[in-house]
């Protein structure tokens, strides 16, 4: 979208209903699911638009009920497939309670993976088989989602970041800012295990190139984990 999404206001409703812009079937190409058979489930809209973001989940006009989404996942689900990834747009924008009930009662092994930029919360299910990614977008984080993140995700952009910590310090929102994007806790588990830290993609191949180096400096100065968006290097969707 390259920043010019409109921003996409937290829609509240009984989540019997979502606006989807796809679902595919893929492998997990980046964080703590890395290379694992997923099936993707990418929500409608987006509360931030980030002046780098190269996704599209604005056109589509597809609102399913859950019967008709969870159909359309398990039509493209092989069944040796136990990870969903609910990403976007930022999930959280809308109510995904309900599809969560929906999808863990498919199977006792089934993982879903939540994808998001931290602001918003709504209210899931208990489960362990719940695994929250936050992407960090701004300086500070919702407070109740905060204790369910059990990863995080860092962009890394050559010349960025703090020389102290090496995570962000440019706003994603406005280019040439600097906004220092917020930290996990103080408290959260061990780095190596949860903080993962991948280049961002830039519109350049030398720039992509510089940030890839970045993130390669910053993982082994600060005991990071490195991810790539194997996805773009391998060329699935
Ligand atoms: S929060 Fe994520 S989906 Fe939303 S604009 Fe930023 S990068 Fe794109």
């Amino acid at each position: 979208m390259r920043g010019d999404n409109p921003l996409r206001p937290q829609d509240l409703s009984d989540g019997q209903r979502l606006w989807v812009q796809e679902v595919f079937y893929t492998l997990q190409g980046e964080g703590p699911f890395a290379g694992q058979p997923a099936v993707f489930v990418r929500l409608a809209g987006c509360n931030l638009s980030c002046f780098w973001c190269d996704t599209e989940f604005e056109s589509s006009t597809w609102r399913p009920d859950l019967k008709e989404l969870i159909a359309a996942i398990e039509r493209v689900r092989p069944p040796f497939c136990q990870l969903i990834v609910l990403t976007g747009g930022e999930p959280f924008r809308q109510n995904i309670g309900p599809l969560l009930e929906s999808l863990l009662a498919l199977s006792d092994q089934l993982v879903v993976q939540i994808e998001t930029n931290g602001t918003l919360y709504v209210e899931l299910p208990e489960s362990k088989r719940i695994h929250i990614v936050c992407s960090p977008k701004t300086a500070s984080l919702n407070q109740r989602l905060l204790p369910k993140i059990n990863s995080y995700k860092y962009l890394i952009a050559a010349g960025q970041y703090d020389s102290n910590d090496g995570l962000p310090i440019e706003s994603t929102q406005r280019a040439g800012e600097i906004t220092r994007i917020a930290r996990p806790p103080a408290d959260f588990q061990d780095p190596s295990l949860g903080i993962f830290v991948m280049p961002i993609d830039a519109a350049s191949a030398e720039a992509s190139s510089a940030n890839t180096q970045a993130a390669v400096k910053v993982a082994l100065d600060f005991g990071y984990r490195l991810t790539l968006q194997t996805h773009k290097i391998t060329g699935i969707p």
